[in-house]
């Protein structure tokens, strides 16, 4: 290419704590009722003070810590002055000069800077049905919000996926964050210049917001990449200004252009203390740090050999991925050779199918692993087919009983008669020398290779305590 890309991202993200950032309102998302989380403080009532919310605190501290970035020993907040709707009070708390993190890699991507705000207002337009009117919901404001800017280090779209994509698996992981894109609580913003190879000055940068998926995140930078690569080609400048996503179109639209520099006229916050951490307890938060997914990676790639592309699929679903480790360890204690491929491929198809259709996450599912597990033995040894294990995993979600039980209670019919079954075992007895020769010389577990032989051939309707029966009667005669 004629040009090298030259991408940063500033990422905001709402954080889960109980409480508001500098309040003790409560901070849910899911509140739909306009103006019920609200207070004088996060109202910015004149004469009211604010408090520091710690576990916000901490979740940005933690989040620096897992990227390897460096802690500031001292901070403070400080007054960023604007007007807006959504910001009556005219300020937003936020940190300029001292941010809590500095530094850090995630994706061989730098990072520059996180620091914490709080988030503002959100507003609605009426429907203009009869008058238009805007109306401010204060729920979301003071919302702890972090900020993550990151060095213009990125090249292509794909780039900026993979590092938005593991910065939300890191930020669940830590559980500080849902971190939904969907819900806004994830919200990317891309800053994109090209820069002719022999230059080495950055060109004029693009703003692009409201990305509110990681599709078009990508599907924008390749876009403007397209864009601004044909108005240098023929000649053009690029010019600064903020543009928006049309998901139906797939491009870019400007929004408006950047008319000059804000004077936000920072200044440490006069109602909040300095920060400071002491070395003792930025060690214990290190020490308090879960398995992030990196570590994740490699621990599932060696313990049980999956794919990269299968250990991010566990790593997308949290929940998902600790349900796997219980299923794959009980389904150890069953069996010594656990067929982990199977165990995994129903439960991100099957179990996880049921999960979603009845619109739980793994955690809530009614089935606990230890059945899951019991499934899938049956599964492996030639019990059940996977047509017989489908129904039985619907049954066992809405039963919560574990598999032996339904299957006992006869909510599962088997064909039992020997008159159909002789003739099936003495096939799979013609047809599997090796198995019957094993068998004769005294491998036991052969048996269950013939029998889940009978099981397919049967298309899983058969009574398998039936045929090992009369798999032992007819080699019995030979
Ligand atoms: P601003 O003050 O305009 O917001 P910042 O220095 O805060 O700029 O950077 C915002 C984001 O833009 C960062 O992610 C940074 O890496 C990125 N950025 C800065 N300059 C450029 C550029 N010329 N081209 C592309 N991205 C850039
Ligand atoms: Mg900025
Ligand atoms: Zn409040």
């Amino acid at each position: 290419m004629k040009y090298i890309p030259v991408i940063g991202l500033e990422i905001h993200t709402e954080l889960k704590t109980e409480s508001k950032m500098f309040c003790a309102c409560a901070n849910n998302p899911d509140e739909k009722s306009p103006n019920t989380n609200i207070c004088p403080i996060c109202m910015g009532h004149p004469g009211t003070l604010p408090t520091i919310n710690k576990k916000a605190v901490e979740a940005v501290l933690r989040l620096g810590i897992a990227i390897g970035g460096a802690i500031s020993r001292k901070s403070h907040f400080d007054r960023k002055s604007y007007f807006y709707p959504d910001l009556p009070k005219g300020y937003q708390i936020s940190q300029y000069d001292a941010p809590f993190v500095e530094g850090g890699v995630l994706e061989g991507v730098k990072i520059k800077r996180i620091h914490l705000e709080e988030d503002v207002a959100s507003s609605k337009h009426s429907d203009g049905k009869e008058e238009n009117y805007t109306f401010v919901d204060f729920n979301r404001a003071g919302v702890p919000l972090m900020e993550l800017v990151t060095e213009p280090d990125i090249k292509d779209g794909e780039q900026a996926l993979r590092f938005g994509k593991e910065l939300q698996r890191i930020m669940r992981c830590l559980n500080i964050s849902d971190a939904d894109m969907e819900k806004g609580q994830m919200r990317v913003e891309v800053n994109i210049s090209l820069m002719k190879e022999k230059d080495k000055e950055w060109g004029t940068k693009v703003e692009i917001k409201n990305l509110n998926s990681f599709r078009a995140v990508a599907g924008s930078i390749d876009y403007e990449i397209k864009r601004q690569s044909e108005l240098l080609d023929s000649g053009e400048k690029v010019i600064q200004e903020t543009r928006g996503w049309n998901d139906q179109k797939g491009t870019t639209v400007s929004q408006r252009t950047k008319e000059s520099a804000h004077d936000y006229r920072y200044f440490p916050e006069p109602d909040l203390p300095e920060l400071t951490f002491t070395e003792e307890y930025l060690k214990s938060l290190k020490a308090s740090l879960p398995e992030l997914p990196e570590e994740k990676r490699k621990r599932f790639s060696e313990e049980f050999n999956l794919s990269q592309h299968q250990i991010d699929d566990l790593l997308d679903d949290q929940h998902g991925a600790i349900y796997f480790e219980e299923a794959v360890s009980e389904l150890k204690e069953k069996i010594e050779s656990a067929n982990i491929q199977l165990l995994f491929n129903y439960l991100t198809s099957d179990l996880r199918g049921i999960a979603k259709t009845r619109g739980k996450d793994m955690r809530e599912i009614n089935i606990p692993p230890e059945h899951f597990a019991h499934l899938i033995f049956l599964i492996q040894n030639g019990t059940l087919s996977s047509r017989i294990a489908k129904d039985l995993l619907l049954k066992m979600e809405e039963t919560g009983s574990d598999p032996e039980t339904l299957i006992k209670e006869g909510g599962i019919q088997f064909m039992g008669d020997e008159e159909s079954l002789i003739p099936i075992v003495q096939e799979i007895i013609e047809k599997n020398e090796k198995a019957v020769a094993d068998y004769k010389k005294g491998k036991g577990s052969s048996i269950a290779f013939l029998v889940g032989q009978a099981m397919g051939k049967t298309k899983g309707q058969a009574d398998p305590e039936k045929l090992r029966e009369l798999f032992k009667q007819e080699l019995g005669k030979i």
